[in-house]
């Protein structure tokens, strides 16, 4: 195993719902390290950048509106191979399939309000991380 970074975005749903120490406590008991960490509200442009892979999907529409509906909070978590980590800590996008202790299971309200997003893979989240990050914003 590594030492990785992944990219973390506590969703609207939990931010509206004051759920942003909630959902860091899973992280932290999972042995992740919030290494960077910002409140912000995307604009519609930023939103479909980032989710650009889902753009001919039926769901982009409502899904980047459900992202610019109120702040979110973008992280760098790092530990031991935390992008798969951090995916089992959120548990199944759909929170009916989710295991039971993950976020997403504990928290989400739907498939698109899921509170929580986390990088696929290794080289995602070093695109998504700099998409929202500048090295000297991130102390490991
Ligand atoms: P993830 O990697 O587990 O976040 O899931 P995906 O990459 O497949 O989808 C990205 C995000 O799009 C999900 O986290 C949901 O917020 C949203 N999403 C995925 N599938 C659906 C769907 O069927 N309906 C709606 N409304 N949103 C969806
Ligand atoms: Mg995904």
């Amino acid at each position: 195993m590594a030492l990785e970074r992944t990219f973390s975005i506590i969703k609207p749903d939990a931010t509206r719902r004051n759920l942003t120490g909630a959902v860091n406590s899973y992280i932290e008991k999972a042995g992740l390290r919030i290494v960077a960490q910002k409140r912000i509200q995307l604009t519609k442009a930023q939103a479909e950048t980032f989710y650009a892979v889902h753009k001919e999907r039926p769901f982009f529409g409502e899904l980047v509106e459900f992202m610019i509906s109120e702040p979110i909070v973008v992280q760098v978590l790092e530990g031991e191979n935390a992008v798969a980590k951090y995916r089992e800590v959120m548990g199944a996008t759909n929170p009916a399939n989710a295991a039971e202790g993950t976020i997403r299971k504990d928290f989400a309200l739907s498939v698109g309000e899921n509170s929580a997003h986390g990088s696929d893979s290794l080289e995602n989240a070093a695109i998504e991380i700099a998409q929202f990050f500048a090295g000297n914003e991130i102390v490991g």
